[in-house]
């Protein structure tokens, strides 16, 4: 049989195409993917406890557009989740983005009294604001804040996950998660903000049923590609492997993910705790506040930040992004191929990011071009 498609990656770059692909040009697809699951790094399942877990760290679905919502409510109904995370900073667990409350926790009364009036007149209330930016405060006690918050929140957990100070890495990096001039205590600032109710896989796997969509797993796209007859491919593996290295290995971070099932409903206050000054991991997350589930048992993942393994963060930073450029440049060049996702296209994206980007490739660059095969 030929295809129209080789799809590589059943992630959300790879499922969104090949779902488009299949319903709206009746195009036959084939999806691989060498791992022996589909939903990429968003695949969810249940361990042996019975705890639905997240394989590859904790997934929270957080966007501002509602395009993206439309297209995935078709394939999964939604739980509203917003998610909290604490830090641990001088042996207290405060709000990470740090805000108007971890200020009050963490310094005498009247100081952080102070320091929210000056932060309030300086910003104006309910701002977001980067910490690079508040590091160039020329009032005293606003500088002396920022090297506080840079110093105990973002310092040691940049140098675990990245190797690097936060001002070497490009700033979007920091300003994910910034300083809340309010008490507003959500980790993520989006509009929607929510959990597909029966899980990531469950959607995926509803998105790639359909009998144009062939779903191959546990393998290697090069495995297949000199015998499987088809037409074009989209690629959503790591853009400098597709090229064998041609201009050296293009750096991404990678993790370590320690899963864990403890005889306790409960282990923590919240979702996610973040370590930023102590121990070798950056964060603990506890499933159940994420999923919703109850369970007599809890499950959690701690991260291991690590350079080898499994390439999952790109590592944005003016000279790697000049490396991309330079594959991306053999990319345009490639006319049977399209590079979609977080890894073709070198991007450090969230799950909604990608899925607008595979919707935008459809909609511009493929609609266009392809008659409908049927
Ligand atoms: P992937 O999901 O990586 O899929 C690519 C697939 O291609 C993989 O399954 C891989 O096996 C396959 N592949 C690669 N090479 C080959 C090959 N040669 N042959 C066959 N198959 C191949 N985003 C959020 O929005 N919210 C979050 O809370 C969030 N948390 C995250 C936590 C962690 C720890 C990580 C690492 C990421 C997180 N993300 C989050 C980001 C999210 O995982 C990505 O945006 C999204 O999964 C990217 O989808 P993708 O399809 O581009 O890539
Ligand atoms: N960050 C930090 N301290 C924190 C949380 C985040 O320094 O407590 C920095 C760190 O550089 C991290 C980045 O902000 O890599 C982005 O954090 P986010 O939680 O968005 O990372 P992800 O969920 O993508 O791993």
């Amino acid at each position: 049989m030929a295809f129209d498609y080789l799809i590589v990656g059943a992630g959300f770059a790879g499922a969104v195409l090949a779902e488009r692909l299949a319903t709206q040009l009746g195009k036959r697809v084939l999806i691989v993917d060498k791992r022996t699951h589909i939903g990429g790094n968003a695949f969810d399942t249940y361990d042996e406890s019975g705890i639905l877990i997240h394989p590859y760290g904790p997934h929270i679905f957080h966007t501002n557009s509602l395009e993206v919502i439309d297209y995935l409510s078709q394939f999964t109904q939604w739980r509203p989740y917003q998610h909290r995370v604490l830090g641990s900073v001088e042996g207290q667990l405060v709000p990470i983005p740090f805000n108007m409350d971890s200020l009050k926790t963490l310094f005498p009364s009247e100081y952080a009294a102070r320091l929210e009036r000056k932060l309030v007149e300086r910003y104006g209330y309910g701002v977001k604001q980067p910490i690079l930016e508040m590091m160039n405060e020329s009032d005293a006690d606003l500088k002396y804040l920022a090297e506080y918050i840079y110093k105990n929140v973002f310092l040691g957990y940049t140098l675990k996950q990245w190797e690097r100070k936060p001002d070497e890495l490009d700033a979007s990096v920091t300003s994910r998660v910034p300083v809340n001039i309010s008490k507003d205590d959500r980790y993520f600032g989006d509009k929607y903000q929510m959990m597909p109710l029966h899980g990531y896989t469950k959607m995926f796997e509803r998105m790639l049923f359909h009998p144009n969509i062939k779903v191959m797993l546990n393998t290697d796209y090069r495995e297949i590609a000199e015998i499987v007859p088809f037409d074009k491919m989209i690629y959503s593996g790591p853009v400098d492997a597709f090229f064998d290295y041609r201009y050296g290995k293009l750096p991404y971070r990678s993790l370590h993910f320690e899963h864990r099932t403890l005889d306790t409903a409960q282990y923590q206050p919240t979702g996610t705790v973040n370590y930023p000054n102590e121990y070798a991991y950056t964060r603990i997350s506890e499933f159940k506040y994420i999923t919703g589930q109850t369970h007599d048992k809890t499950s959690i993942v701690t991260e291991y930040p690590r350079s080898d393994g499994d390439p999952y963060y790109p590592i944005p930073m003016p000279e790697f992004n000049a490396l991309y450029k330079r594959y991306e440049a053999d990319a345009l060049l490639e006319d049977k191929v399209l590079f979609v996702g977080r890894l073709a296209t070198y991007k450090y994206y969230n799950m909604d990011q990608i899925v607008a980007q595979a919707l935008s490739v459809f909609n511009k660059q493929i609609l266009p071009n392809e008659p409908r095969a049927d």
